[in-house]
């Protein structure tokens, strides 16, 4: 899969390829990366993820008969599934299968069609592929079914739908924040969302800033039983808090004086987790207030804490995301940066001076490979809007 980017013309003639003709439509949905809020969404937390502009693209055509056939760029050959199928394939159409039977059990049109799928994200990076996919496909299939209803008007409905498809059809414990990127993104900005209450904000980024998401080129093995185990610890941080705070439903209940006094009376290491998910909430506001203001001093200092109580209070990083993050810190153009997604490698998301952003990619590289012996890819990204068809 390369990054090159594709047109609504490319989309078409992979279509034309794949199925012969034309396709009805194309949409298009954002990959993001997650600015700050990290391992808070599950806690009923905040977020502040960005769309990208790195984006999947779905060419569709509508199909009489209640059938998907799916075809992908990235995959050889054409997969036939019934809309009606009894259980997942164990392949990638398991992520659009997914959300179109979500999006029928949550009383959303859905017609047969053909469709042809092609992406500009790294798969596996941490910039959400799946839920770009995810939502090209919902979107290409409602608007495909004759659903004309502008999209604010579907926005909830269709980042539930491709969250239960990937849950659901999947296997995997996802929450929301990756499709309500996808879906509620405006270019410009990044997205404040409240994953309790679902409300959202946007907050500007500084135009004089771009995003470099710099891959560590590692995935450790560890990462999806630590991330179990962490949701496991936050729960028995819940449980034990509760014995003191009668009717704690989740962390996003505790404050830093809550933790302060009863933090003592709970498990040491389940309380090292409860205070980087209650530091790292507190942690967002204050990283969009400093980014509305422009202040990169703060910021740094902000995203610099948020690195630090992953590493030493979750214990999700690892050497090379370390490794990244201080070489990050030391290149030109740097303005603040840290660890983003699960951990146990993946990426560090960094807001670098645009003017000097090449030089940036080229300093954390060398620095990178000097310090680990590996390859680092650096994505310098702007931000990007919603998922659209395209015109
Ligand atoms: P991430 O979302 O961080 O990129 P995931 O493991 O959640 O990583 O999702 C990656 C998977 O999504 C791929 O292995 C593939 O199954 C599916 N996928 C993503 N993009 C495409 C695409 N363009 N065509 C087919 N499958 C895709
Ligand atoms: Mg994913």
């Amino acid at each position: 899969m390369s990054t090159a980017p594709i047109s609504r013309e490319d989309a078409a003639a992979g279509f034309r390829g794949a199925f012969g003709g034309a396709p009805d439509l194309v949409a298009r949905a954002p990959g993001r990366v997650n600015l700050i809020g990290e391992h808070t969404d599950y806690n009923d937390g905040l977020v502040l993820p960005a769309a990208v502009s790195l984006a999947t693209f779905a060419a569709g055509r509508r199909l009489p008969a209640p059938v998907l056939r799916l075809a992908s760029r990235e995959f050889p050959g054409v997969v036939e599934v019934p809309l009606a199928a009894r259980r997942p394939r164990g392949d990638w159409t398991d992520y659009v299968t997914g959300t179109a039977r979500a999006m029928a059990a949550r009383g959303l049109a859905v017609a047969g069609a053909e469709l042809w799928f092609a992406s500009e994200i790294p798969p596996g990076a941490g910039l959400s592929s799946s839920a770009a996919l995810e939502i090209a496909a919902g979107l290409g299939l409602l608007r495909l079914a004759g659903d004309a209803r502008p999209l604010p008007a579907l926005s909830w409905d269709l980042i539930l739908a491709g969250q239960a498809g990937e849950r659901e059809w999947v296997g995997a414990n996802c929450g929301f924040m990756d499709q309500a990127s996808a879906v509620l993104a405006r270019a410009g900005a990044a997205l404040l969302l409240d994953c309790r209450s679902r409300e959202t904000e946007y907050i500007p980024l500084p135009a004089e800033a771009v995003l470099a998401v710099c891959h560590t080129g590692v995935r450790h093995e560890l990462a999806t039983s630590a991330y179990n185990q962490r949701r496991r610890e936050c729960e028995a941080a819940v449980a034990g808090l509760a014995a003191h705070l009668p009717g704690l439903r989740s962390l996003r209940d505790v404050n830093p004086e809550m933790l302060e006094r009863y933090g003592g009376e709970i498990d040491p290491v389940v309380a090292r987790r409860a205070r980087h998910v209650v530091t790292e909430n507190a942690r967002v506001p204050a990283a969009c207030a400093a980014l509305r203001t422009g202040d990169w001093p703060r910021l740094r200092a902000v995203f610099a804490a948020s690195h630090a109580s992953l590493r030493d209070d979750y214990e999700v990083s690892c050497p090379e995301l370390d490794a990244m993050v201080e070489a990050a810190a030391a290149a030109p153009g740097f303005l603040a940066g840290r660890m983003t997604g699960g951990g146990f490698g993946g990426c560090t998301v960094n807001l670098v001076a645009a003017d000097l952003a090449p030089a940036f990619a080229a300093a954390v590289t060398a620095d990178y490979q000097a310090r680990m012996h590996r390859r680092a890819r650096v994505f310098l990204l702007a931000t990007a809007g919603s998922a659209t068809i395209e015109p």
